[in-house]
């Protein structure tokens, strides 16, 4: 193809008035004293709608409007000194202001292709978090990262949907990157090699976010979002665990055609099951299994509660051990994950048995579904209610008042009601109300505050979760089952929570222990548990609480023994040994506990 001569010659001599127009030199003074005054207007105005000063709406919850947390780094920076982490917060101190050095060298290097890519780099991140703001009114730390991540597939989806939210934000972020972009006189310039300056800024964030495991993660714009993505990404420290990610994409190989086979529940039911999981709850850190932190004061005085101790979950990752757990697999079924993931779902006992099946999940909007959940199973249920509050801490508290309301409106029906609580993921600073602080560190080890957070986070999350829902709930025809996906590590030494796999990467015991209690008003079923509970303490597992639903909701006796192995409901065999696995579906090792 060729241009017409003069065409040729129109294109490039706009290139070369391009060409001039780009070169400082050739601008008045006053034109690049403006170019520098709105400059310092940009940067700035990079911050705005973090202060919810722009279209950023706040969440309504109730009569409640909740903002975006304004002063996110100021939080970070007196939570280190409210914890006597001095050395940290100097540290922390010095990266912020590096941060912010660094955003207005961004915009002051001469070099335009040094330039160009830094403001590129800055205009993906205000978009994103300004988005992220609107959309979820929380800035963008690792763990909603990974969930964007995971939820990849939908992303067209999701722009399309939220298209009205996310342009204005996308436009925003456009105009200040092109003022960001916006050459200067030779004079306000600084040379590239300034570029190491933002630069440096991420690296120190990155190193910091890595080595707190994710208590120090709020840095200023764009050094916080690059930070998070990098931390996130890295498969060390706390990051990101691509362990999980494994296992959730290995849900796919599910059978389209899902027509089970199997008889009728026979025997007497009870009319609502409530069956809650719980997030990153170690069952050895509770008081009311003996924890030295009274952490649980409240649970430990409850009559009511039928505790069978310390229990053992599938797994050490949610998806493994949730997925795991919702379709009733036992030790042996993770090597045939293809078959036992296409057997039947807790959600088709619950349908077949009559029961309406309502899922309460604090992780995720109405329409979308995580925890491994497959289309198999997001079918089966009848109603799904997200509670999504902001700050994320109130979420447990909402759902209480869900979990009432539903089963008040639904009192003359069967219901089967699944929670996945909010609970105490980390990091656990933001996972409590700072007002409600009881714990405080016993030493200045990063573990003595992590696992001060973690007692303040249990306290909150779930005694006083368990403390309003004995209020609200009536257990007449109800059957509660309480339990938590995973432990925690909990140690100085690991660099993981959480998911370690036990190959390359330690695996202790603690990701494995998880409480295990039950409620219910129930006369025969809260007998039964109540000597198994004090006969077996301790020797308890995941493993047993699928086939205890499926008595619950009628099913035969023998035939769920013969399918699903012991129940609550039996005495666990002496000698019996149990061990959860490390890793994902794909490459597992199962760790021993007793
Ligand atoms: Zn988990």
């Amino acid at each position: 193809m060729t241009f017409p001569s003069n065409n040729l010659g129109t294109a490039l001599s706009i290139a070369v008035r391009m060409q001039k127009a780009m070169k400082p030199s050739s601008w008045s003074s006053d034109y690049g004293l403006l170019c520098l005054k709105l400059k310092i207007i940009a940067v700035f105005a990079i911050f705005a709608p973090q202060w919810g000063l722009l279209w950023q709406q706040p969440m309504v919850s109730g009569n409640e409007t909740l903002h975006a947390p304004k002063l996110w780094v100021l939080n970070t920076m007196s939570s280190l000194l409210a914890t006597s982490s001095f050395r940290l917060a100097i540290v922390y101190a010095v990266t912020c202001l590096i941060a912010m050095a660094g955003l207005i060298i961004i915009s002051i290097i001469r070099s335009n292709a040094i330039r160009g890519a830094l403001v590129f780099a800055l205009a993906i991140c205000c978009a994103f978090e300004y988005s992220m703001l609107d959309l979820t009114h929380e800035f963008s730390e690792r763990e909603k990262i990974k969930m964007f991540w995971e939820e990849r597939d939908l992303a067209r989806a999701m722009v399309g949907f939220y298209a009205a939210y996310i342009y204005p934000d996308v436009l925003y972020s456009a105009v200040l990157s092109l003022i960001f972009f916006l050459p200067l006189p030779e004079r306000f310039c600084l040379s590239k090699r300034w570029a190491l300056v933002p630069l440096l800024g991420v690296g120190l964030a990155t190193a910091e976010i890595v080595y707190t495991r994710g208590i120090i993660e709020a840095f200023p714009l764009p050094t916080g979002l690059s930070a998070n993505l990098l931390s996130a990404f890295l498969p060390v420290g706390g990051g990101w665990s691509w362990i999980e990610r494994s296992g959730y994409e290995f849900m796919s190989g599910l059978k389209a055609e899902r027509d089970f086979l199997f008889p009728a529940p026979v025997g007497k039911t009870i009319d609502h099951i409530i069956m809650i999981m719980d997030e990153s709850v170690r069952g050895d850190y509770l008081s009311v299994n003996n924890y030295t932190v009274d952490d649980t004061p409240r649970l430990k005085t409850d009559t009511s509660l039928i505790n069978f101790g310390v229990a053992v979950s599938g797994a050490n990752c949610s998806v493994f051990s949730r997925v795991m757990f919702r379709f009733g697999m036992r030790e042996g079924d993770v090597e045939n994950w293809q078959q036992a993931i296409n057997k039947p779902s807790i959600w088709d006992y619950a349908k077949h048995g009559g029961y309406h099946a309502i899922y309460i999940d604090t992780w995720r909007s109405p329409f979308n579904y995580g925890n491994g959940f497959t289309p198999a199973e997001s079918q089966k249920i009848d109603k799904k209610i997200s509670v999504l509050d902001d700050p994320s801490y109130l979420r447990d508290e909402k759902v209480v008042n869900v979990i009432k309301q539903t089963l008040e409106a639904g009192a003359n029906e069967k219901i089967f009601l699944y929670v996945d609580k909010f609970g105490v993921h980390s990091p656990y600073y933001d996972k409590y109300p700072r007002e409600k602080t009881i714990f405080t560190p016993e030493g200045s080890a990063l573990i003595d505050i992590s696992r001060a957070h973690y007692a303040n986070a249990i306290a909150w999350s779930v005694d006083n979760f368990f403390a309003r829902l004995k209020n609200v709930l009536s257990m007449d025809r109800t059957l509660l089952i309480y339990t938590s996906d995973h432990g925690q590590t909990l140690s100085d030494s690991l660099p993981l929570s959480h998911c370690s796999n036990g190959v390359d990467q330690k695996t202790v015991s603690g990701e494995g222990y998880v409480p295990l209690f039950a409620k219910t008003n129930d006369e025969g079923f809260g007998k039964l548990l109540r000597h198994t509970a004090s006969e077996g303490n301790n020797h308890f597992s995941h493993f047993e609480i699928f086939p205890t639903l499926l008595l619950a909701m009628g099913y035969e006796y023998k035939w769920v023994k013969e399918r699903y192995g012991d129940s609550l409901l039996d005495i666990p065999a002496s000698g019996k040994k149990r061990a959860f696995y490390a890793g994902s579906p794909t490459r597992t090792r199962l760790i021993s506990t007793d």
